[in-house]
């Protein structure tokens, strides 16, 4: 494989297999990655990526753009009977460009946004204050409760004094099924825009593994590269319920993608989605979405019987979120996803609700199914990788985040050179080297 590459630019060929080996010999936790199809990989390495085709199918600004069209309608249709929309651009290059032009499509600059905050599971697009989406609008986010749902109560209270244009449901470490009903109640007491970012929950939407807010939604932004496995991009649908409350939504959609925010599509990327979109909507993907949930219900427990602690007690949907302070005290995270890392585990260091420590040093770590499901692991299997996770956790359960800001960058220093070291966690690496073998990646073949 990669030939040509490795004929042209060793040193480049190099990395490729270095990561490839990395994707096969460790254990993908990352709750937003996933494993492509070969087929999604050849359309995004085929000579699509060769065209110019500004505008959209029938009005191009350029020649030559007969089957384009045919490929990027051919991706809208089935995102429309997928998702059972009424209105479908794939054009967004990725989850956060699709985001931005739903702001572009509802809002003037200035105006009030609403999204769930940052550090409690929300999206940087959501109106996080480091992102474009706070500087040019106004942002007022809304927060979990102390379990980690999100605290309606509040939302409601905050959206009657504020009056935003636009609500964002939806977030990036959040265990719970997201109500959309509740979301939608509030939205239309305001007059606001619903807009419910699916860009985790997709796959599990589209196999019946999580509620659709389709009926509850005004604008549905999702990526194409987490639970629905297709290649890194994004779409937005515009439902029924947004063209009744704006019949023109769904051209201020496409305006705002293009010309508003971007140039050219990625014509070999949309090609990928159609076909990602074709093997979402088989029996086979449907059991696959619903054995993610499984996986992780499993994976909970195991981490739950070996000791940890997690938010939530549990979870919902693809996603956990391990709550590490009874172990590391505050500020831990980095500790268990470190110590993960040398085990042959790939997961982040996250903030828990209500979070004691900082964003930077956070107490928590993220982690979910979706890319060992695609390998084939089942529930059998998830409990191994929940003892794994516990036994590498405690191999360094004595480090604890110094108090004074100035002394951390030392300490974790130091606890990095101790873990790659430590000799449970190269056992346990041992182990998921040996593990991974009987769990290739699609298109490998056992070895
Ligand atoms: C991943 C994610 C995005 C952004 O996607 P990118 O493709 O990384 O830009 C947006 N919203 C949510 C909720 C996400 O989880």
């Amino acid at each position: 494989m990669y030939d040509r590459i490795k004929n042209q630019d060793a040193e480049l060929y190099r990395s490729i297999l270095d990561e490839k080996k990395r994707q096969t010999e460790g254990l993908e936790l990352i709750p937003s990655e996933n494993y492509t199809s070969p087929a999604v990989m050849e359309a995004m390495g085929s000579i699509l990526t060769n065209k110019y085709s500004e505008g959209y199918a029938g009005r191009r600004y350029y020649n030559g753009n007969e089957h384009i069209d045919h490929i990027e309608l051919l991706a809208i249709e089935r995102a429309k009977k997928l998702f059972r929309v009424k209105h479908v651009n794939v054009q967004p290059y990725s989850g956060s460009p699709a985001n931005l032009a739903v702001y572009l499509a509802t809002c003037a600059p200035g105006d009030t946004i609403m999204g769930l905050a940052l550090p409690e599971g929300g999206h940087l697009t959501h109106g996080w204050k480091v992102s474009a989406t706070a500087m040019f609008y106004k942002s007022v986010p809304y927060h979990v409760r102390a379990d980690g749902r999100i605290d309606f109560e509040e939302l409601r209270k905050l959206a009657r004094e504020h009056k935003p244009k636009l609500i964002w449901a939806g977030a990036t470490a959040y265990p719970y099924a997201y109500d959309y009903k509740k979301f939608a109640e509030i939205a239309d007491e305001v007059g606001a825009y619903l807009a419910a970012d699916i860009a985790h929950v997709a796959g599990l939407i589209v196999a019946g593994a999580h509620p659709s807010p389709v009926p509850h939604a005004h604008i549905v932004t999702t990526t194409t590269h987490k639970t629905l496995r297709g290649p890194r991009g994004g779409m937005i649908m515009v439902t029924d319920r947004g063209l009744k409350k704006d019949p023109d939504l769904a051209q201020k959609v496409d305006k705002a993608v293009f010309p508003g925010l971007q140039g050219g599509p990625h014509d070999h990327q949309t090609a990928a989605i159609a076909i990602a979109l074709k093997e979402a909507a088989t029996p086979k993907f449907s059991a696959y979405g619903k054995q993610i949930v499984k996986n992780a219900k499993a994976l909970a427990a195991s981490l739950k019987k070996n000791g940890i602690t997690l938010v939530a007690d549990g979870t919902e949907n693809h996603l956990i979120l391990l709550d590490l302070a009874p172990i590391f005290g505050p500020g831990g995270g980095v500790f268990g996803s470190d110590a993960m890392e040398v085990a042959g585990m790939t997961a982040n260091k996250n903030t828990i609700p209500k979070e004691p420590m900082s964003p930077f040093y956070p107490s928590g770590v993220r982690l979910g199914t979706p890319a060992l499901t695609t390998r084939g692991m089942k529930e059998r299997e998830m409990q191994k990788v929940g003892e794994w996770i516990a036994r590498s956790i405690r191999a360094v359960g004595s480090y604890r985040m110094p108090s004074d800001v100035k002394e951390r960058a030392a300490y974790i220093a130091r606890f990095k050179k101790g873990a790659a070291r430590n000799e449970e966690l190269l056992a346990i690496r041992k182990e998921i080297r040996s593990f991974c073998k009987k769990y290739p990646l699609p298109g490998d073949t056992k070895r």
